[in-house]
């Protein structure tokens, strides 16, 4: 998949995605997908509001709920008060710093995915696997480096290691292709 994409370029992705892309739909979009990110909807708020056009609460919201049922970001929802839409929409895992709250992508080749079909659940169709681990850096100088590496990692080789995990993800794979559909 591709970052940093322009507002033309945002534009014919909803529009593939089946999106009316209204301003501020475009806005939201634009903002997420400046790089591989995790980001809470009141930090999309804050941000928008910041560097954009003013943007409602709401506006914020129902835009989130349609990019998430359209698979425009990834929904991460870690507990109850910690909903994150992640724009890489490549499937991987997630490292959880617990003294910063910073969020670490996993490859997914890199931790094999669980025999599932060993925990006898009968024809459940698993839609995606997502491991969520904790832990900590005993040094953080080198945090922002090892998160954008991780990052890149998932986004070069993130086909490949969803292809190899042999899992129906659920989760469209590939790069989005930005050709408009619209007639
Ligand atoms: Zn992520």
């Amino acid at each position: 998949m591709k970052f940093r994409l322009n507002k033309r370029e945002v534009t014919d992705l909803l529009k593939e995605k089946g999106i009316n892309p209204t301003a501020q739909r475009v806005e939201i979009a634009h903002l997420l997908y400046q790089k591989p990110q995790h980001l809470s909807a009141d930090e999309i708020l804050s941000l928008l509001n910041a560097e954009y056009e003013q943007v409602s609460q709401a506006t914020v919201y129902n835009t989130l709920k349609l990019f998430v049922d359209k698979k425009v970001v990834r929904e991460l929802i870690f507990s109850s008060d910690r909903i994150y839409y992640d724009s890489n929409t490549i499937p991987h895992h997630h490292f959880v710093d617990i003294d910063t709250g910073r969020i670490f992508d996993i490859p997914l080749c890199i931790i094999p995915v669980p025999e599932l079909d060993r925990l006898n659940m009968g024809d459940a169709q698993i839609l995606e696997t997502t491991l969520v681990l904790r832990g900590r850096f005993p040094h953080r100088e080198t945090h922002v480096q090892i998160q954008n590496d991780l990052s890149d990692h998932v986004v070069k080789n993130g086909e490949r290691c969803a292809r190899e995990s042999g899992m129906n993800t659920g989760i469209e794979i590939g790069q989005p292709s930005l050709k408009s559909t619209a007639s």
